[in-house]
């Protein structure tokens, strides 16, 4: 074992930042890759501003082959489908992704820096003679003087270092995937309803998302009823086109969640794994990209000098980021006031009107 020896658990977005930044450091790094990952996706794009950020840490390359989002569109407060058009915004355009390319790229980003990539699933986890053993459910073991914990929502290695984690919401996305015949629109349309809010996008390769954001237990009442929700909608069946009441959704978890704790002796946890946002910010893959990149950086740096990283910084300013996006739900959730007796847009006003007090 190096000096310098990190391994990263996970090699979505922020596992793949955070070794493609670490290795470009000069540490001995292991990316540990599960490659039984699906194909699902959630139809995920960058806002204005992010493709550069995610370019600066894994090389232009990263952008190649997405579509570009020429704006977003909402129905949110109003009946109207009102239309942000991103030629007029100094950032840039944004960009619709193919999330399985776009992780692909990463990990190549990641090797390229001098990271090694091992495929595998992280199982049991234990400290022992001043470092860690991380056992692969496929058997063996590996070692390493740090941990990066990537692995997206289930935080797979953090909850059994007793992380815990705080959720702020109970909210699902049911999402479907099917062949495009939408209505041409190049960019995210919204549109909130009583029971939470819908998105549609197109994707690459001729395939659009379609997803309905809502509580678990509100969809629970209502799970066999895709076709007649959409139907309720006032512009999403349109703008997703008409395979889309045929298609067959999933429910995914999409609640805003967080750690307790985003770091300790010898380990620390980054994107989903660290906190989760609310998919209407559009900010999960930056932020994972981000944090994920800055992490590693430190892990780095201090392991070089025979040290442990002092992660207060950087902790201080992911807690800022969960501050700023919770203010931010709450400022869209006032918006949206059409329906305040909806289960739904009640405990959004409720929740918003504690965070003021
Ligand atoms: C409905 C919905 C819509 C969204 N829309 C957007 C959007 O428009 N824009 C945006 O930026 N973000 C969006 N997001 C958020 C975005 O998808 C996530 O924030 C992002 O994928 C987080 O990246 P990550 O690397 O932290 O985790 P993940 O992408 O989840 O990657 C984690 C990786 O770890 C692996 N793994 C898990 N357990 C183990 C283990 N035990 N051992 C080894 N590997 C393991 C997984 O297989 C996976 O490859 C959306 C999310 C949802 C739910």
């Amino acid at each position: 074992m190096s000096a310098c020896s990190l391994l990263v658990v996970g090699a979505g977005p922020a596992g793949a930042a955070a070794a493609a930044t670490a290795a470009g450091r000069g540490c001995d790094v292991t990316l540990l890759h599960d490659p039984r990952r699906g194909q699902a996706w959630a139809g995920e794009s960058l806002p204005p501003g992010m493709p550069d950020l995610v370019a600066a840490v894994f090389g232009a390359a990263i952008l190649d082959g997405h579509l570009p989002a020429h704006g977003t569109r909402a129905a949110w407060g109003s009946d109207a489908l009102e239309e942000t058009d991103f030629l007029a915004n100094p950032l840039g355009g944004g960009l619709l992704l193919d999330r399985a390319r776009f992780d692909a790229a990463a990990r190549a980003a990641a090797v390229a820096a001098g990271a090694r990539l091992v495929e595998g699933r992280a199982s049991a986890i234990m400290h022992a003679d001043g470092a860690w053993q991380i056992a692969r459910a496929e058997g063996g073991a590996l070692t390493a003087r740090f941990v990066i914990d990537a692995t997206g929502r289930s935080a797979a290695v953090s909850r059994q270092l007793g992380a815990g984690r705080t959720a702020a919401d109970r909210q699902v996305a049911i999402v479907a995937a099917f062949a495009d015949a939408g209505d041409g629109f190049h960019g995210t349309s919204i549109e909130a309803v009583p029971m939470g809010w819908w998105y549609t996008t197109p994707l690459p390769g001729g395939r659009r998302v379609l997803a309905l954001l809502t509580d678990a237990d509100l969809w629970q009442a209502r799970t066999q009823d895709w076709p007649a929700l959409l139907g309720e909608t006032r512009h999403m069946a349109r703008c997703a086109g008409p395979s889309a009441s045929a298609a067959h959704p999933r429910a995914w978890p999409a609640e805003s969640a967080s750690a307790q704790r985003l770091h300790g002796p010898g380990w620390l946890a980054a994107g989903d794994a660290a906190m989760t946002f609310d998919p209407l910010s559009s900010q999960g893959v930056s932020a994972a990209v981000l944090m994920g990149s800055r992490a590693g950086a430190a892990v780095a740096d201090a392991l070089s000098e025979g040290t442990m990283p002092d992660l207060a910084p950087w902790a201080e300013d992911y807690r800022t980021l969960e501050a700023e996006t919770a203010d931010l739900r709450t400022y869209y959730a006032r918006l949206e006031r059409r329906w305040p007796t909806a289960p739904f847009w009640a405990r959004r006003a409720a929740q918003g009107a504690t965070r003021s007090n």
